[in-house]
């Protein structure tokens, strides 16, 4: 590996599905994953395959009878296990140069660029992605990749600070210790890429805890990281329950860092827990404060104004509500609209809808596919029963019956957009994280209200306006108080160094993931100052 690759950070193209040749090679790459479904996968601990009692099959959500992989579930004595391999693997990795740390990212990324096709045959099959957005998916995951070994280089040189005659004072970062990675289902590979390499590349050792729906690829994942070079022990596979291995983790006194993404609910749970120390005897906790960092929930709102250009936010709002099925924490789910063009918008928004071609994930022309899970559908149904009696449905789209002899839809997870009009901003439809092709559109007379309504939520990850007047423009970029804002445009896809992707609130603690402070968090900050005044030889004794 040239040092020099070091110096350069591109974003990976996604690939043209409209080109035939692309196409059949999609095609092949699926026909090829499904040749190799319903293996079974194991933990990896200390770079050994390990099993255990519990064997959990993740499924097709578009074909629930479809097996994808069997996986081995972490009980509690292996994810102490591991833990205590990744500890001792700390004194090593943490010791290696930087910059071998980073050419094994760069190695990965190579791996993930020549799988990019097979990965997201994977991803299409386990978690229900169309072909774009699984592949964009993989190309974020070799962003990150890419982009943190390209960040890490700056990192690691100790930073004189000061210009005082007879002192130096240095700045530099250390690792901290074992990271946890604990991450969802919804990307994948590009989530826990991000927050893995991060960890390994800054000199920390981690144990990984993919969702449960999510674990083949994930152990993709780490086949890509032993052929990258990562030490055994210097990563570690614990698919399992969050339920039973979870708060383990969390509050092992080994781990010194967890990096989280997924919902509020557990993500503050892991806060809490995180926090507790050993003040006193308390038997197996740590005597430091551990490091979090959480990634959650949004509640998104595109701002529609009178001069909006209305072609242009109809697709936007589209692409923004009903991606991968709602389920991104980016998604769109309230439109706030203004009372002039409401009428005409909500009606373009219907029909526009209505061309959304729901299907299996894995045939090129479906943009939606299936929920994750059973639970996750009736999570839905109950949202839509609710936003029945709150607000004026306006659209529930049926779900074809387009059968194979294999696989229907109807016997996977689907459920068709749904759009609710004049919703109240404070009505629940329009403040819960719903993580579904459900959209409220809400009606409002200016731009004060506008932002009202759409600042009045417990999150703050995404959020957007389509508008052609200046002075609204300003005023939201001012007062929209959101992690990523977005302006003419759809609100979610952010790009790795170009769009560092976080928020607050309820959506998180924590910098912003491929942003150029990101890396900083999983290092702990010292400073060394030193007088260097003369004062004599100490003598020989
Ligand atoms: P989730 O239910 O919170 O699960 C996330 C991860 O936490 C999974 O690996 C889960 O394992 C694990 N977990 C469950 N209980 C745990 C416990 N007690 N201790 C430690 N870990 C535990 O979220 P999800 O359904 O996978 O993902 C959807 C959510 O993620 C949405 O709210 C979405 O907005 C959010 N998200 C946020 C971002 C962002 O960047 N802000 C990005 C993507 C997704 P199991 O699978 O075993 O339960």
């Amino acid at each position: 590996m040239n040092g020099n690759n070091l110096l350069k950070f591109r974003i990976e193209p996604i690939t043209n599905f409209s080109l035939i040749e692309n196409q059949k090679a999609m095609k092949d790459a699926i026909t090829k994953v499904k040749n190799k479904l319903n293996k079974e996968y194991f933990l990896i601990i200390g770079g050994k395959e390990r099993g255990s009692g519990e064997i959990e099959p993740s499924v097709n959500p578009s074909n629930p009878s479809e097996v994808i992989g069997r996986v081995h579930f972490a009980n509690r004595e292996q994810a102490n296990e591991a833990i205590e391999i990744a500890a001792q693997a700390f004194e090593k990795w943490s010791r290696t140069p930087p910059k071998e740390r980073a050419n094994c990212l760069k190695r990965c990324a190579e791996i993930m660029k020549s799988r990019k096709l097979e990965l997201s045959a994977w991803m299409i099959l386990e978690c229900g992605k169309n072909w774009e957005e699984a592949d964009a998916d993989v190309c974020e995951a070799i962003d990150f990749l890419d982009y943190y070994a390209y960040e890490t280089m700056n990192l690691f040189e100790k930073k004189l600070l000061g210009h005082v005659p007879g002192e130096t004072d240095h700045y530099f970062y250390e690792p901290r210790g074992v990271a946890a990675i604990i991450s969802p289902w919804n990307f994948p590979l590009a989530i826990l890429t991000g927050m893995s390499s991060a960890a390994l590349v800054t000199g920390n050792t981690a144990v990984i805890k993919p969702s449960g729906q999510s674990s083949v690829i994930a152990a993709k994942l780490m086949e890509i990281y032993k052929e990258g070079g990562i030490p055994d022990g210097v990563v570690n596979y614990l698919p399992g329950r969050g339920s039973v291995i979870g708060d383990l983790i969390v509050t092992h006194p080994k781990v010194a860092i967890i990096a989280f993404t997924g919902s509020v609910e557990v993500g503050s749970r892991i806060n809490k827990l995180a926090s507790e120390v050993n003040v006193g005897d308390a038997y197996m906790r740590p005597h430091f404060v551990k490091k979090v960092i959480t990634e959650m929930g949004g509640k998104n709102a595109i701002i529609i104004d009178s001069t909006a250009d209305i072609d242009e936010a109809v697709k936007g709002v589209v692409i923004s509500a009903f991606g991968y099925q709602g389920q991104k924490c980016s998604a769109c789910s309230r439109v706030i609209v203004f009372e002039e063009v409401y009428e005409k918008f909500l009606n373009r928004l219907i029909n526009a809808t209505k061309s959304i071609i729901i299907g299996r994930p894995e045939e090129p022309e479906t943009f939606l596919g299936p929920l994750i899970d059973k639970s996750a559908l009736e999570n839905t149904k109950k949202y839509i029963d609710i936003g029945k009696k709150e607000a004026r449905l306006v659209l529930e789209m049926e779900v074809p019956k387009i059968g194979t002899e294999q696989c229907s839809v109807p016997t996977g997870y689907y459920i068709g957009p749904v759009i609710f009009a004049n919703v109240l901003p404070e009505s629940r439809i329009a403040q819960e994280e719903i993580f579904a092709p459900v959209l409220s559109v809400i009606k409002v007379k200016d731009i004060n209200e506008a932002l009202k309504v759409a600042n009045s939520t417990r999150f703050a990850l995404t959020g957007g306006i389509f508008s052609r007047t200046p002075e609204h423009i300003e005023l939201i970029k001012q007062e929209f108080k959101v992690g990523n804002l977005y302006i003419n445009r759809k609100i979610t896809g952010a790009i790795v160094g170009r769009q560092p992707f976080g928020g607050f609130k309820l959506s998180g603690i924590g910098s912003k993931s491929g942003g150029y402070d990101y890396l900083q968090q999983f290092m702990v900050p010292r400073t060394i100052t030193e007088n260097t005044m003369r004062h004599g030889f100490a003598p020989i004794e």
